[in-house]
C-alpha cells in the first residue's frame, strides 16, 4: 500500500520551510510595530459558529466545510477561516471590558476548505489575518489596510493592486437588497440553483456567482454605490482620505462584494498584477463587520480585519521573481579521525553549540574525505580537524574554508578563535 499526501494539501519540505519562517517573521515584526497581538484559537469549533457568522448561503458553509460529528454527538467543523473564532473568543473572554480599546489581534494558522484544487487553492492552507475590534474610527480601517500592504512590501512585492468599496450600513444594504430582488426576480429562472436560493436571503451574492457571471442582468444590476446614505458615504470618504494621506494607492470598485455575510462599510481586496501569477489574483480580502459580535451573543462591538494566505503570498513572490536571501551555511563542521578524537569532537560540538555557534559533525562513520565533502555541502565556514596527533597535543587544526588557510589552535583557545572567524 502506498500513501500519499491528501488531495489539496501539501508537505512543506525542509528546503521550503525557511521561506515560510521568513514570511512568519515579517508578519510578527509588522504586527509588533502596529501593536497587534497574536491570538491562538482551536483548529475546530462548533459548526453553528460558522453557519451563523460566515452565513448559510455562502460557498464556504454550503460546500466547503470539513464537518464531523464527534463522539459526543456534537457537530464540529475544522475552521474554514479565522474571524469567527477570534470574535467568539473576544466575546467569551469579555475583551470588550479591557481598559485599552480597540482590541488588536492577529492570527496565523491552517484553515480548511473542501475546494477543487488548483494553483493557489488548497484544502488546507495557512492564513494570516488581523482583527481590530471595538472601534468605529475610519482611521483604523486605513491602519488595517496599511498593515496588509506593509507585509507584502516587506516580502518584496511591488505589483499590487488595492481595490476598495463600501457596502454601506444596514439601512443602505437593505434598500439595495430590495432593488436587487426586484431586478433579478423577473428572470431568476435563467440563473443557477444557488442563485435562485440566494435571491430572497442574500441577492448581493448573485453578483459574486462564479456560474452566472456573464448573465447581462449582472452587469446592469443596481449598484450599491447608488444606495449609500450620507453617513456611509462620509465614512467611506474618511477611509479613502486616510489612505491618500498614507500614500497608499487604491481603486474604488463598486462591484467588489466580499463573500461573507458579516461585512458592512469598508470592503477591500489586494491583488497581484504580476504576469504569470495565474487565474486567481486575489492575495488578501478584508472588511468591516460591525454586527458580528452581537450576532454571536456579545455586545455591539464594531470590527475590521483581513485574511491572506501565505501560499498565495509565496506564489506572488515567485511571479515577481522575488526570493529571500539564501540561508547562511554552518559555522563549524567538526571532522574527527579515530575513536579518541571522536570523543573529544563530540564534547567540543556540545561546547560550540552552548556558545551559540552553529555546528555539526558526521554520524555515519565516514572517512576524512567524506567528512570534508559534508563540510562543503553544508557550506561550513570553518572546519575543525581532530586526529590522534591533535588529541595527544591537546590542539585542533582550524581551517578557514573561504581561503583554505589552516592553523593549529590550543583546545583552550578554540572557541574564541572560531567566534572571531565566523562573526
Ligand atoms: P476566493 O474567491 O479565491 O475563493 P475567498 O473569498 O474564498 O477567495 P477569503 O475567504 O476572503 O477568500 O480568504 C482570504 C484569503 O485567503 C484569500 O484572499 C486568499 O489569499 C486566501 N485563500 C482563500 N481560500 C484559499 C485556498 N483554498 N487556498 C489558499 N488560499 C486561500
Ligand atoms: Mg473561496
Amino acid at each position: 500500500m502506498k500513501f500519499k499526501v491528501p488531495r489539496g494539501t501539501q508537505d512543506i519540505l525542509p528546503s521550503e520551510t525557511s521561506k515560510w519562517q521568513k514570511v512568519e517573521r515579517i508578519i510578527q515584526e509588522v504586527c509588533d510595530v502596529y501593536r497587534y497581538k497574536e491570538i491562538r484559537t482551536p483548529m475546530f469549533e462548533q459548526t453553528e459558529l460558522f453557519q451563523r457568522t460566515v452565513g448559510d448561503t455562502t460557498d464556504i458553509v454550503q460546500k466547503e466545510m470539513y464537518t464531523f460529528t464527534d463522539k459526543g454527538n456534537r457537530s464540529m467543523t475544522l475552521r474554514p477561516e479565522g474571524t469567527a473564532a477570534v470574535v467568539r473568543s473576544f466575546v467569551e473572554h469579555k475583551m470588550f471590558g479591557y481598559p485599552e480599546q480597540p482590541i488588536k489581534l492577529f492570527y496565523i494558522g491552517p484553515m480548511f476548505r473542501y475546494e477543487r484544487q488548483q494553483a493557489g487553492r488548497y484544502r488546507q492552507f495557512v492564513q494570516f489575518g488581523v482583527e481590530a475590534i471595538g472601534s468605529n474610527d475610519p482611521a483604523i480601517d486605513a491602519e488595517v489596510i496599511a498593515l496588509a500592504m506593509d507585509v507584502y512590501r516587506r516580502a518584496g512585492l511591488k505589483q499590487l493592486k488595492l481595490v476598495i468599496n463600501s457596502l454601506g450600513d444596514t439601512e443602505c444594504r437593505n434598500a439595495h437588497k430590495e432593488a436587487l430582488i426586484a431586478h433579478f426576480n423577473p428572470q431568476i429562472d435563467e440563473f443557477c440553483s444557488d442563485c435562485k436560493a440566494r435571491l430572497e436571503k442574500n441577492p448581493l451574492r448573485i453578483l459574486d456567482c462564479k456560474v452566472d457571471s456573464e448573465h447581462p442582468l449582472i452587469a446592469s444590476a443596481p449598484s450599491l454605490a447608488d444606495y449609500l446614505n450620507e453617513a456611509s458615504t462620509a465614512y467611506f470618504k474618511a477611509v479613502t482620505s486616510y489612505l491618500d494621506d498614507a500614500g497608499i494607492a487604491y481603486e474604488v470598485d463598486a462591484n467588489l462584494v466580499r463573500g461573507l455575510d458579516y461585512y458592512n462599510h469598508t470592503a477591500f481586496e489586494i491583488m497581484s498584477t504580476a504576469d504569470g501569477f495565474g487565474a486567481i489574483t486575489t492575495l488578501c480580502g478584508g472588511g468591516r463587520y460591525n454586527g458580528l459580535a452581537e450576532e454571536i451573543g456579545g455586545p455591539s462591538a464594531p470590527g475590521i480585519g483581513f485574511a491572506m494566505s501565505i501560499e498565495r503570498l509565496l506564489l506572488a513572490m515567485e511571479a515577481e521573481g522575488k526570493a529571500f536571501e539564501e540561508d547562511p551555511g554552518l559555522d563549524v563542521y567538526v571532522v574527527t579521525l579515530g575513536e579518541d578524537a571522536k570523543r573529544v569532537g563530540v564534547k567540543l560540538l556540545g561546547d560550540l553549540r552552548t556558545a551559540g555557534i552553529r555546528a555539526d559533525m558526521d554520524y555515519t562513520d565516514r572517512k576524512m574525505k567524506g567528512q570534508m565533502k559534508s563540510a562543503d555541502r553544508l557550506q561550513a565556514r570553518t572546519v575543525v580537524v581532530l586526529g590522534e596527533d591533535e588529541v595527544a597535543e591537546n590542539v585542533a587544526m582550524l581551517r578557514n574554508m573561504s581561503d583554505r588557510s589552516q592553523e593549529k589552535v590550543p583546545m583552550a583557545d578554540l572557541i574564541e578563535r572560531i567566534q572571531e572567524q565566523v562573526k
